[in-house]
């Protein structure tokens, strides 16, 4: 058993969410927020798995004596040509919270020219495990679903409360922790992890 992971993230949602599906596996997992004085890397990579590395990475240098997961996910749309895509945090610019870029989005799709469009997308992501300042290994996954018309539910953060997975009819926002965690993106790459962690401690 790998002893400590330290999550590359000051999400505590994130954290939240790979916690409850990776504490069995770990004694501790912390993140950033408990581990202050590192600057977040700049985020210039043109896809998640680029982003993801670049995460892990930074943190893995200033932590080379732990195991480190970065996460580096986003909503692709159908209709927005993939978009927000890996802008998805800043979609609505610099200052963008995950509620100027909720109202961004159901404002973009309720542009004339997207308005009969099909409202499909997908959450993907990539998490990267490093360590020593070198990346071990990394996991991807993707959730299709579409966007709904307005928002629901509470739960969740980001845009889950505009996401409705496929082969449900309520959206992240809607659904409990768990419930998401058995479906969503982050899950399915975390799943991936976990095989991984299997097969490495049997060899
Ligand atoms: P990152 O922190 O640079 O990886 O950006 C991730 C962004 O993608 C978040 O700020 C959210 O806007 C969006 N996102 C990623 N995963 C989720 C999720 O599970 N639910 C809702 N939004 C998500």
């Amino acid at each position: 058993m790998l002893r400590t992971l330290l999550i590359a993230t000051h999400n505590a949602h994130k954290t939240s969410e790979m916690r409850a599906i990776l504490g069995s596996h770990f004694d501790r997992i912390t993140d950033l927020s408990e581990s202050p004085g590192t600057t977040p890397p700049v985020e210039d990579g043109a896809t998640f798995a680029a982003n993801s590395t670049i995460k892990a990475l930074a943190a893995s240098r200033a932590y080379p004596e732990v195991f480190i997961l970065a996460d580096d996910s986003g909503l692709e749309v159908d209709a927005l040509g993939g978009a927000p895509g890996i802008y998805s945090s800043r979609y609505s610019g610099e200052d963008a919270t995950d509620a100027s870029n909720r109202d961004k989005l159901l404002r973009e799709l309720a542009r004339p020219e997207h308005a009969g469009a099909p409202r499909t997308a997908r959450f993907r992501c990539v998490v990267t495990l490093a360590k020593g300042g070198e990346v071990i290994a990394q996991f991807d996954g993707t959730v299709e679903g579409w966007i709904a018309r307005a928002m629901t539910g509470e739960g969740g953060f980001g845009y889950d409360p505009l996401f409705i997975p496929e082969g449900h009819n309520q959206s992240f926002g809607e659904l409990s922790e768990s419930q998401k965690n058995t479906i969503s993106h982050r899950s399915r790459a975390l799943q991936q992890f976990q095989e991984w962690l299997h097969r490495s401690s049997r060899d």
